[in-house]
């Protein structure tokens, strides 16, 4: 009999990730891998950029020395003294300017690309998965991971490799990334305030010390204009590895999370399992004692011990009260859930068994209450239902289901905004039967149309269901006019629907 659950208990709250998952290092490789020569060629390049930032205080010191012995009075010859070692100086920086070029270039090339080609996997993870997941995870962290995260990892990643510097090897406490955040904030913003403090100290020392040196002779200018540019030098990488290791920190967590969602294998394979040759496809429905859930309310049964038969080329309508089950048993049929007792054969086959992909693409045509149409022409719109068709077969369907007062070249507007309810439903019907469905589900297919739209609608709808097993879920009784047999279908309070036989489960023949 028709259970009447307790108040449906709420969608528990999807989990979130745990925020330390572990970095997926080999995944991450197999991303990395291909981009290895630019990559290197960077990291070479950047070692070199950093061995003339040590190599640059050198020679600015030996230019200081030449200018200050000219100083001193042999004002005749200083052009030709500074000429060479500022000329060599110059060669250094724009040597230096190069690589830094050089470096910066690749790297943003290999981040792009692996951000690039991450971006994809994880789109295409994404498409795989099957629809329970998407009732688990919310739209808006899926797209954070494809957009954010993956920015986040780009940016994080570039900077680490462009700081490449001996005092980076030293930057690797970094293991759980975001465990390590919060203290790591901390940590650094004493490092820096402290590491800022010391060296502007060192500088005054260095001047205070070098200066009474100097005096005595001991030091030449040269040599204190070195230090002073070196221990600037130093000051700056502190600076900036501290940044980096905020960086790499964060960094490392969104791309754990990107690829933890890479890993995630969906648990009805999008492809894969038998197939039903055409010729003994005969299009024969049977729910047997089929009770569900959706997994993100296991203690919520949708359907039990629901069994009902479509015979092949019949219209089986399925009635009920709005939440009663009727669109979950057309999901169920397409594979988008699993039952979680009984099953649904196809022709003797149970679904379980079916290739997904076989069954969604060539077996079953889904007509909904809004159709989604895409920012093209209606040609295009159509040839989405089956998408190696010819233009010719395009063309027949949208003749055949009576799209005659747009053409077919018609661009469709952003979603359809174009065209008439009417029209939208008729390319929807056309999309559908272009691969010749043997099964045809309707869901409410014309309860979004005013009264003259859904008669024409109807009228194309009737001549669909010719010679296909129909699963019509209706609302309205002018809808299940044509069926061959009514199914009621109810979780909730029984609902006030015409008298379809004392058992609701039972099938009930209307002609
Ligand atoms: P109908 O098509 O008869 O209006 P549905 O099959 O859409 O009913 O819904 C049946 C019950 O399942 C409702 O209580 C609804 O809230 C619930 N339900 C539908 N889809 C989901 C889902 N994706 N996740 C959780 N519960 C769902």
């Amino acid at each position: 009999e028709v259970t009447v659950p307790a108040v449906p208990p709420a969608a528990p709250e999807p989990p979130e990730p745990p925020p330390d998952t572990p970095f997926d290092w080999p995944l991450f490789w197999t991303f990395l891998r291909p981009q290895l020569l630019a990559l290197s060629a960077a990291v070479v390049l950047a070692l070199g950029a950093a061995l003339l930032n040590v190599h640059i205080p050198v020679l600015l010191g030996q230019l200081v020395d030449v200018v200050a012995r000219c100083a001193r009075g042999h004002v005749a010859t200083y052009l030709r003294e500074v000429r060479r070692p500022a000329l060599r100086l110059l060669a250094v920086y724009c040597l230096q300017g190069l690589l830094t070029f050089g470096y910066i270039a690749l790297l943003a090339r290999v981040g792009e690309r692996v951000a690039g080609n991450m971006r994809k996997a994880l789109f295409s993870a994404l498409l795989r998965q099957e629809v329970a997941f998407f009732d688990a995870t919310r739209t808006g962290q899926l797209v954070t991971r494809l957009t954010a995260d993956i920015q986040e990892f780009k940016s994080s990643f570039k900077l680490a490799i462009s700081q490449v510097s001996p005092a980076v090897s030293r930057v690797s406490p970094v293991d759980r990334a975001g465990r390590l955040s919060e203290q790591l904030g901390l940590g650094i913003a004493a490092f820096q305030g402290l590491s800022n403090v010391a060296l502007n100290g060192i500088v005054l020392g260095t001047i205070f010390v070098g200066g009474s040196l100097m005096a005595g002779d001991q030091l030449s200018p040269g040599d204190l204009m070195s230090f002073l540019v070196a221990s600037q030098t130093v000051q700056r990488s502190l600076a900036s590895i501290s940044i980096l290791m905020g960086q790499v920190v964060r960094g490392l967590s969104a791309g754990a999370r990107v690829l933890e969602l890479l890993r995630l294998e969906p648990l009805v394979p999008l492809q894969g399992g038998a197939t039903i040759p055409a010729h003994s496809l005969y299009g024969r429905i049977c729910f047997n004692h089929v009770s569900f859930s959706y997994p993100t309310r296991p203690g919520y049964p949708v359907l039990q011990d629901f069994s009902l038969t479509l015979p092949p080329c019949q219209t089986v309508a399925i009635v009920g009260p709005s939440g009663g089950g009727k669109s979950t048993v057309a999901a169920l049929l397409e594979r988008f859930y699993e039952p979680t007792a009984g099953t649904i054969t196809l022709d003797g086959h149970d679904i379980a068994g079916l290739d997904p992909s076989w069954l969604r693409g060539q077996v079953i045509g889904f007509i909904s209450q809004e159709p989604v149409l895409f920012g093209t022409t209606i040609m295009e719109n159509i040839r989405f239902g089956k998408p190696g068709a010819s233009d010719a077969e395009v063309y027949e369907a949208a003749r055949l289901h009576s799209i005659s007062t747009v053409s077919p070249r018609c661009p469709a507007g952003e979603r359809g905004t174009a065209l008439s309810g009417g029209q939208k439903q008729r390319i929807a019907i056309a999309r559908a039967l272009l691969k010749d469905p043997a099964v045809l589900i309707l869901d409410e297919a014309t309860s979004a149309l005013d009264a003259q739209a859904e008669r024409a609608v109807q009228a194309a709808l009737e001549r669909a269901a010719a010679g296909r097993t129909v699963l019509l879920i209706a609302h309205r009784l002018s809808t299940i006019r044509g069926a061959h047999l009514i199914q009621l279908v109810a979780t909730a309070t029984p609902p006030p629907l015409p008298p379809v036989g004392q058992s609701p489960r039972v099938g009930h023949p209307q002609q």
